[in-house]
C-alpha cells in the first residue's frame, strides 16, 4: 500500500467515509479500491480540488455558526465566558457512567438523531408539501442538507468508539497527548459537528418558522462539542494523515 508513492497510508482510518466529498481521493487507496469506476489520476485531482473549496466554504460557515450562537445566547442574557463553561457535565462532572453508551456525550449524539428527525417532520407537517425536504431540498441548500444527512448518525458511533477507547486505556487530563486512536476519533466527531453546526446556522436564516427548533439543535451541538472536548483535550491537536499533515 504504502509503495504506492503518491498514496497517504492510513488516511482513511480518521476521515468522515464521504468519499463523494474527500478532497483525497486521487491519494486514498482505500476509494481506489472500492470506488467502481476507473478514473485517471487528474480526473480525480480536479474532483478533490472542487471537494477542497466546498470545505473551504463550509469553514466560512462555521465562523459565521460560532458567531451567531454566541449573538443568540447574549440575547439570552448569558456572557460569552459561561457560553464556554457550559458542558454536559456542568451539573453533575464527567465520570457518572458504566460504559461508552451511557456516557453523557454519547446520550446527547443519539438524542441529535432524533432531533435533526423531528426538524425534518415538523417541515413535512407545517408546509404540507408533497415532496419531502428529504428528497427535494431547495437547490441553493441541497448542500447544506447533505451536510446535516450525511453526518446525522455519523457522530454517535464515533464518539461510542472514542469513549470506549479513553475507557480501555484511561489518561488523566495532564497525561493525554493527542496521537492515540481515542483522540483521533474523537477529533473527527469535532469536525463533523463543527460542519453540522456550520449547515444548521444557514438554515436558522431561511426557515424562521422553525426557529425555535433549529435554535436548540445548534445549542444542543456546542453544547457537546464542547463537551467532548472536556473528555479529550488534545482531540483537536491529533494530526490525521493526509488532513492535518
Ligand atoms: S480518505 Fe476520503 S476517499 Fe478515502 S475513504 Fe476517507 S472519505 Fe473516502
Amino acid at each position: 500500500m504504502s509503495a504506492e508513492p503518491d498514496m497517504i497510508p492510513g488516511i482513511y482510518n480518521y476521515c468522515d467515509r464521504w468519499c463523494e466529498r474527500c478532497a483525497y481521493t486521487s491519494r486514498c487507496l482505500q476509494y481506489q479500491i472500492e470506488s467502481e469506476e476507473d478514473q485517471s489520476g487528474e480526473a480525480l485531482r480536479d474532483f478533490d480540488a472542487l471537494n477542497a473549496q466546498f470545505w473551504q466554504d463550509m469553514g466560512e460557515a462555521l465562523v459565521h455558526a460560532m458567531r451567531l450562537i454566541r449573538e443568540l445566547a447574549e440575547r439570552e442574557g448569558i456572557k460569552p465566558e459561561d457560553i464556554e463553561k457550559e458542558t454536559l457535565f456542568s451539573e453533575h462532572g464527567v465520570s457518572l457512567h458504566h460504559t461508552a453508551r451511557e456516557h453523557p456525550c454519547a446520550h446527547a449524539a443519539l438524542l441529535y438523531s432524533g432531533m435533526v428527525n423531528d426538524w425534518f417532520a415538523a417541515h413535512n407537517d407545517y408546509s404540507g408539501a408533497e415532496e419531502s425536504l428529504l428528497t427535494s431540498p431547495p437547490q441553493v441548500l441541497e448542500e447544506h442538507f447533505q451536510v446535516i444527512r450525511h453526518y446525522q448518525y455519523f457522530i454517535y458511533p464515533k464518539i461510542v468508539r472514542a469513549i470506549e477507547g479513553r475507557m480501555a486505556y484511561p489518561v488523566s487530563a495532564h497525561q493525554d497527548s493527542p496521537q492515540n486512536d481515542a483522540s483521533g476519533t474523537a477529533k473527527i466527531s469535532l469536525i463533523v459537528i463543527d460542519r453540522s453546526l456550520a449547515a444548521w446556522s444557514v438554515l436558522y436564516g431561511e426557515y424562521p418558522v422553525y426557529e425555535d427548533k433549529t435554535l436548540s439543535i445548534l445549542v444542543h451541538l456546542d453544547r457537546l462539542r464542547r463537551s467532548i472536548e472536556v473528555v479529550f483535550p488534545s482531540a483537536r491537536a491529533f494530526i490525521r494523515p493526509g488532513f492535518d499533515a
